[in-house]
Parts: C-alpha cells; sequence; structure tokens
C-alpha cells in the first residue's frame, strides 16, 4: 500500500518559489520508487504573507504547519521589506514565529564536503580534507528571544544632554532548554564519530557557566560513550577554520550557532549546498541554510541543491527513509562528479555546456536518481 505523508509547502520569497519546486520534483521522483504518496500543499510564510495578509506568519500558516508531517521551507526576506521601524512587520518574524509555534529547539546544519567543490572553498585543500561536521544550534532561547527593550533615559545621553536611547538584549535559558539540546546533540553524535564540542563563554556569561555544567551531566549519566569538549566561542571561530576535520558535533546557544553556523558553511564556499533541518518533539521543518537571494531572483539561476539536500534531510529525519535520502546524496555527489554546475558553483575551468540553470539542476538530479 501506498503510504502518504502531508508535505506544508512555504516558499516564501526571492528565489524560494525557483528552487522549492526543484526540491519537490526531486520528492515525488524519489516517491515514485519507494511508493509513496508526498502531498505538498503551499502556505504563505515571510514578504509574501505581509504582502497577502499583512503579517509575516498567518495563522492558516501556523495551523497548516502543525498539521502537516513535515514542512519544507525556501527562504524568506528582501529589500522591499527591510526596515528599522521595531513596530513594522518583517519577514524573519515569520520564521521565528514558526520556530517558536511549532516547537523547533534544535537546528541541525551539516557541513561536508563534496570533493567535486573542494576547489571552491578558500581554505587549502589539506585543512578542508575529511571535513563533515554537524552545527547543533538551540533555536528557541536564548539572546533572540530574550526580554528586550529600546528606550531613552538620561545616562543613554552621556554628557550630552537630558536624554539619550538606551536598548537591552537578554540572555536566558532554562535547565530544561539545554538539557533537550544536548540530548539532541549527543544522540546526532552517536550516530557519527561521538564527539560533542560544547560552544559557550563562560569565562564570562553565567548561561554559559550553566550551559557548561548541564552539558556535562547529560553527557556523563546518560551517553558515556560520547567524548565531550569545551571551547570558548571565539576560540570556536579560529579553530572551525584552522583545523575544521577535528570536528564531529558543535552544540551551541542561539546567536552563537548562527554565527558559526554560517563561518562553517563558508568552510564549503558553497552557500547554495547546504541544507538545515529543525527539529522538536512534532513536525520538523527543513530549509537551505541561504537566504532568498534577492539580487537573482526571478533569473532561474538560482542553485536548487541547497533545497534538495533538505529534501534528503527531511526523508532522514521525518520519516525514516534513509534509502531514498542516500539516493539523492548519491546523485548529488555523482552529477557534481561529472561536472554540471549551477552558475553560482561554476569557475574557470567549467566548460558552458555544464553550466545549467535552477529547473536543469532538478531535472538532473531527478536524472541521476
Ligand atoms: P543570501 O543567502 O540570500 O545571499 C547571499 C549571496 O549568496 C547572494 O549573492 C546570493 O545571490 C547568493 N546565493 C544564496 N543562495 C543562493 C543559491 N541558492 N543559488 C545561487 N546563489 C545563492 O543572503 P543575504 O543576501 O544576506 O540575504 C538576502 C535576504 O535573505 C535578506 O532579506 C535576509 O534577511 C534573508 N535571509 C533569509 C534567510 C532564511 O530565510 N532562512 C537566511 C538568511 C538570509
Amino acid at each position: 500500500m501506498t503510504t502518504k505523508y502531508n508535505i506544508c509547502l512555504l516558499p516564501g520569497d526571492g528565489i524560494g518559489p525557483e528552487i522549492i519546486a526543484e526540491g519537490v520534483k526531486v520528492l515525488n521522483a524519489v516517491g515514485a520508487k519507494y511508493d509513496t504518496e508526498f502531498a505538498c500543499e503551499e502556505s504563505l510564510i515571510g514578504g509574501a504573507a505581509i504582502d497577502a495578509a499583512g503579517e509575516p506568519l498567518p495563522q492558516a500558516t501556523l495551523d497548516a504547519a502543525k498539521a502537516a508531517d513535515a514542512v519544507l521551507l525556501a527562504a524568506v526576506g528582501g529589500p522591499k521589506w527591510d526596515t528599522t521601524d521595531p513596530n513594522a512587520p518583517r519577514p524573519e518574524q515569520g520564521l521565528l514565529g514558526i520556530r517558536k509555534g511549532l516547537g523547533l529547539y534544535t537546528n541541525l546544519r551539516p557541513v561536508q564536503i563534496f570533493d567535486a567543490l573542494a576547489g571552491a572553498s578558500t581554505l587549502k585543500p589539506e585543512v578542508i580534507a575529511g571535513v563533515d561536521l554537524m552545527i547543533v544550534r538551540e533555536l528557541t532561547g536564548g539572546l533572540y528571544f530574550g526580554k528586550r527593550e529600546r528606550f531613552y533615559d538620561e545616562e543613554g545621553a552621556g554628557t550630552n544632554g537630558a536624554k539619550g536611547q538606551r536598548a537591552y538584549d537578554t540572555l536566558e535559558y532554562r535547565e530544561y532548554e539545554i538539557e533537550r539540546i544536548a540530548r539532541q546533540a549527543f544522540e546526532a553524535a552517536r550516530k557519527r564519530r561521538k564527539k560533542v564540542t560544547s560552544v559557550d563563554k563562560a569565562n564570562v556569561l553565567e548561561t554559559s557557566r550553566m550551559w557548561r555544567e548541564i552539558v556535562h551531566r547529560i553527557g556523563e549519566t546518560e551517553y558515556p560513550d560520547v567524548e565531550i569538549e569545551d571551547l570558548l566561542v571565539d576560540n570556536t571561530a579560529m579553530q572551525l577554520i584552522n583545523r575544521p576535520a577535528d570536528f564531529d558535533v558543535v552544540v551551541t546557544e542561539n546567536m552563537f550557532g548562527d554565527i558559526l553556523s554560517d563561518e562553517a558553511a563558508q568552510i564549503t564556499g558553497s552557500l547554495g549546498m547546504l541544507a538545515s533541518a529543525s527539529l522538536g518533539d512534532g513536525t520538523a521543518l527543513y530549509e537551505p541554510s541561504h537566504g532568498s537571494a534577492p539580487d537573482i531572483a526571478g533569473k532561474g539561476i538560482a542553485n536548487p541543491l541547497a533545497q534538495i539536500l533538505s529534501v534528503e534531510m527531511m526523508l532522514r529525519y521525518s520519516f525514516d527513509m534513509n534509502d531514498a535520502a542516500d539516493d539523492i546524496r548519491r546523485a548529488v555527489t555523482n552529477l557534481l562528479n561529472d561536472g554540471w554546475r549551477t552558475g553560482d558553483l561554476k569557475d574557470a575551468t567549467t566548460p558552458a555546456d555544464k553550466v545549467v540553470n535552477c529547473a536543469g539542476m532538478g531535472d538532473l538530479v531527478v536524472k541521476y536518481l
């Protein structure tokens, strides 16, 4: 009997609609092979939702996402909605809102080198050889969700006048929030090379000292087979460039993880290749790590591989379809080895007839499947 899964599609803005179409193409091809129907339905998020409904995350979208078996998102944002007005709706609020609404407290960002693209990295080949790491970022707590305020007072003005602006953001964690992200990291490490690097700023921040204590308690009592390394966030920023192949699983606070995962992404040199998964205790969400690339939106030249690799993660983490996920990874690896490139991946040695557009790359993945 055909298995059926309901997928909530969130194309969002910029190149979003172009790349998600290729993700669906690949999903359908895999479904046909594995006797699985993926029933996809689109909802609004980000700037597209602000334009249509006045808010970046309409309730109908959150309801559709909650009811689905998995959510496939492309990207949100663009200059049209850029504003410094703290009261105006912003596309990114849609992302933060859906993460919170679905209880997605874990963001997994794998960083792996495709041999055929090793030349795209700005790092030396011997430094990036064998890089295979996973950033586990806490997603619903920490600095991005703490209390914040902007106001005027005498202190804000300094020596210049009666009143000036002041602002603060708060970094706060509860014990259970650290326990559950630590468990996700140790579980991931158990399926990999059994090493967790816990990243904090324990020499300065109280939240970090608590983070370190809890990660060690969970690790030592529940995962004694997994090695724990502590690293300060500033040192991690250096070591990721210095010895990236030494890292297995890296677990960290929300903002640290935001920054470090972008840095880790650059190890590959190919933003268009990096997928991510956001997991909680219910419906999970899968998306590329890059943004909506407004500079190339509508041209049909975006690289859909990060979106397609987020479909791979969906098959693995939401549906346990590991063979199908392996098929996608193999197809992508093989077509890259055969020299196929989108515009962002090509270099001086790429023949013109090996450069394909967005839809062309989606077709190639299906062909190699
Ligand atoms: P970006 O990732 O959109 O683009 C950075 C550069 O990489 C651009 O030159 C772009 O053309 C290129 N690029 C990105 N993805 C590509 C792809 N698949 N194929 C080919 N080239 C690709 O980052 P940005 O320019 O800083 O942000 C643009 C908008 O995206 C902003 O509004 C930002 O807020 C938003 N954004 C959204 C997300 C998200 O939805 N998760 C993440 C980051 C940024």
